[in-house]
């Protein structure tokens, strides 16, 4: 008997209930009843859908973040929150989302750090500490949970997340060592253990993924001291790493006096052995067997193939899950009705993987006969996928096969092409342009989903975006703003507009996966070899264009963050699928630049996301991608100026990398952190020009001048000024006119300030 059993599950809801629940009761147009009503619906729903594994995820549900969860449940409240008037779900929301000061009477609240999870695109709470933190039990959640779970029938695990990872999690405010507060940590870990011991729990699923990150001894020590002091519990320890390899931490988990490990056998399948070995003989090991983090189908044969032998070794010691939570996949495929039918043989939802891991587990109980058929058509459906013209296009294997080192290197080295650049595009010092888009208000989207819907002909959506483009250019002529964008009215978003116009990419219509709190995001599917059937953006830039006698800047999403932002190919290299991205968005750089386009920006939002967790593979994954950058964008002329845009300021570990994109120029994200852009620049000499972003799109403050200017002109401290641009720090899609014109006023105004002689 082999145990199945699941580490969490999307709890955003198949239909994303959750998010329309969060979001009405967060405008006020329903009560926490109804929202405690409807999660406690959806939970009950996703057990009963987990219910034929022998153990089923509780407390894995969050109405915002389990991180945040976590810190509720240790009482680790800032006290800029605790101290609030108010329900704990209220102070909950205010750490999650913070609360504006839309009139000056207000209590502001500043909302918890936000910061990706591991190498996903989801979004956690960072804790916050001092070296005063004092921990207390706040079982409540959980507890209820799990009387619920039990009550519905199932068998509950209950889900928290390791004292040593949640630490590692968080942030010390004073720059103290947090790991100065784990043995005032730990006994209230052991009551947590003990309350969901004596509520019935026997197994708890203890999650550590900093495991597969790399540890210096004092991280390691850590393990070995909290697992002692909670080797007494009264339940049984299921202690679970997953995104990758355990590597040099494996003797330390191997060795950790828990009841079993939980192994990402996807990730890690070639510590399988080492790890089965390495474990003393009463340990249970679990292999995550099922992608948790793509879309496709296992291929079950194969599983089977190296998993029997390791069952008949391990026996009722094995245990089998997906890799890691399913929270970063999308509910089920069964409700997608307009996927292409081909593509949709190919792929597994959560509810599907689920029914993968319950295959495998009666395969190696009672024999592959036993599922015969079901092995048969998974073999059939792999089968059809590796064979598919649509995934292997031999025209698009051969253009990557043609490229060689010129394709990555501009003609001339930087300071030739910023004099040709400069004499053609006759700016002013300190130019001044924006990131892209400017705001997508509620008659964009309606019209947008108007066409979709097929309410719209085609030729009257084109209108209704080229009002919105010459209005966009309009305002922007009237501010005085030296480099002019088209203003992107016509993308939903900047990685599915180019995905769907790209041959490759199929887009599901339910495929949400959640990123934040109530945010989802749907990402496009990259299943074949890409090639673009046509020029994507070039009528629209000309059309802008025609609209104005100063630059018009094409814009564009670069290779390395439709990737990322992407669920992609397991047939082939990431490397590989981004190099044939790359050649994509290269013709349409060279289209744009044929039709007379000047300046034209390629986005690369997503490349630091991109970065593996283990440091030690940075260098790699840096030197692919920044390629896959330099093939795409600098097959131009030495006077066609390209610009790349970042949606950061941590450059420091990665500065050297961003240099070799040899961008004319880079605009990043700077108005939070401007003490971060300097420290990078200390370092390094960055030879190109920059725009260090100056107003902080995020926020509905409108940045005043002076601010902006000093901004600058500490940039220049550093950066030569005829290296210097002003812009604001990302695109402007999210702001409503109203706030983006006096700034983008003032920003103006700041440029103009620094231009005059002092
Ligand atoms: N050009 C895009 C925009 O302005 C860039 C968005 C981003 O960096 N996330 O919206
Ligand atoms: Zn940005």
């Amino acid at each position: 008997m082999t145990t199945t059993h699941n580490l969490g599950f999307p709890r955003i809801g198949a239909n994303r209930e959750l998010k329309f629940a969060l979001e009405s009761y967060w405008r006020g147009e329903s009560d926490a009843q109804a929202l405690t009503t409807l999660a406690g619906g959806l939970r009950r729903r996703h057990w009963q859908q987990q219910r034929r594994l022998d153990l089923v995820p509780v407390g894995d549900f969050s109405l915002y973040d389990q991180v945040l969860d976590m810190s509720f449940t240790l009482g680790v409240v800032p006290e800029r929150v605790a101290g609030q008037s108010g329900s704990e779900l209220d102070s909950y929301f205010r750490l999650a989302r913070g609360r504006a000061s839309r009139d000056s009477g207000c209590h502001c609240v500043q909302a918890g750090e936000m910061t990706k999870w591991f190498d996903t695109n989801y979004h956690y709470i960072v804790p916050e500490f001092d070296a005063d933190t004092a921990f207390s039990l706040n079982p409540d959640r959980l507890l209820r949970q799990l009387a619920e779970a039990l009550e519905s029938g199932v068998n509950a695990k209950p889900v928290i997340i390791g004292p040593v990872t949640y630490l590692h999690l968080g942030k010390c405010k004073d720059g103290s060592d947090p790991l100065a507060l784990l043995p005032r940590l730990l006994p209230v870990y052991a009551q947590l253990l003990e309350c969901l011991a004596a509520q019935g729990a026997d197994w708890v699923q203890i999650d550590e993924p900093v495991l597969v990150t790399e540890l210096d001894t004092a991280w390691q020590d850590a393990f070995r001291q909290a697992y002692a002091e909670l080797a007494g519990a009264r339940v049984q320890l299921l202690l679970t790493t997953y995104f990758g390899r355990l590597g040099d931490n494996l003797p330390l988990a191997a060795g950790l006096p828990v009841a079993g490990i939980h192994l990402d056998a996807v990730n890690a399948h070639a510590e399988v052995a080492a790890l089965a070995a390495a474990l003393p003989a009463d340990r249970v090991l679990s292999l995550g067997v099922i992608n948790g983090r793509n879309i496709w189908k296992t291929d079950l044969n194969a599983t089977l193939d190296w998993l029997e032998p390791v069952a008949r070794d391990l026996g009722e010691r094995l245990w089998l899950a997906p890799s890691c939570s399913l929270l970063h996949v999308p509910v089920d495929l069964d409700i997608e009705d307009r996927l292409d039918p081909e593509v949709r043989s190919w792929l597994a939802f959560a509810l599907q993987k689920l029914d993968e891991l319950e295959l495998l587990a009666t395969a190696l109980t009672e024999g592959r006969a036993a599922v015969q058929a079901q092995l048969k058509t998974n073999a059939e459906a792999l089968a059809g996928r590796r064979r598919s013209s649509r995934v292997r296009n031999p025209a698009v294997r051969a253009a990557v096969g043609t490229i060689d080192a010129d394709f990555g290197r501009r003609r001339s080295a930087y300071p030739q092409r910023a004099q040709l650049q400069a004499d053609r595009l006759q700016l002013p010092p300190y130019p001044t342009t924006t990131i892209g888009s400017f705001p997508q208000t509620a008659e964009i989207r309606r019209a947008r989903q108007q066409f979709r819907a097929g309410e719209l002909a085609a030729d009257a959506y084109q209108e209704a975006m080229q009002r919105e483009i010459a209005h966009a250019v309009h305002e922007q002529e009237a501010l005085g703003l030296d480099v002019l964008v088209h203003g992107e009215a016509e993308r939903n978003d900047m990685v599915e507009y180019f995905g769907e116009q790209l041959d490759g990419f199929v887009f599901s219509r339910f495929g949400w996966v959640q990123s934040y709190g109530s945010r989802c995001v749907k990402p496009p599917i990259l299943f074949g070899d890409i090639s673009r059937p046509q020029p994507m953006t070039v009528d629209w830039t000309r059309y802008a264009q025609s609209l104005t006698d100063k630059p018009m800047k094409g814009m564009l999403t670069g290779p390395v963050t439709i990737l990322n932002w992407s669920f992609v190919r397991d047939d082939q290299p990431r490397s590989e699928s981004a190099l044939q991205l790359a050649l994509a968005i290269r013709q349409e750089v060279l289209d744009l630049e044929q039709a007379g386009v000047g300046i034209i920006q390629i986005d690369e939002a997503a490349l630091r996301e991109g970065l593996p967790l283990r440091r030690a593979e940075w260098t790699q994954y840096l030197d692919w991608a920044i390629e896959a950058f330099r093939i795409c964008a600098n097959g131009v002329r030495d006077e066609t100026q390209i610009h790349t845009h970042m949606c950061y300021s941590q450059f420091n570990d990665i500065i050297e990398a961003i240099a070799r994109m040899d961008a004319d120029v880079i605009t990043i994200e700077t108005s939070r952190s401007d003490l971060q852009l300097l420290g990078a620049f200390d370092r390094f000499d960055y030879p190109n020009a920059i725009g260090p972003g100056v107003y902080d799109i995020h926020s509905p403050n409108i940045p005043g001048v002076e601010q902006m200017v000093q901004l600058i002109r500490s940039a220049a401290e550093r950066i030569p000024a005829q290296r210097l641009w002003v812009n604001p720090d990302c695109g402007l899609k999210t702001r409503r006119w109203e706030e983006v014109i006096p700034a983008l006023r003032n920003l103006v105004e700041a440029a103009r300030t620094l231009r005059a002689p002092s």
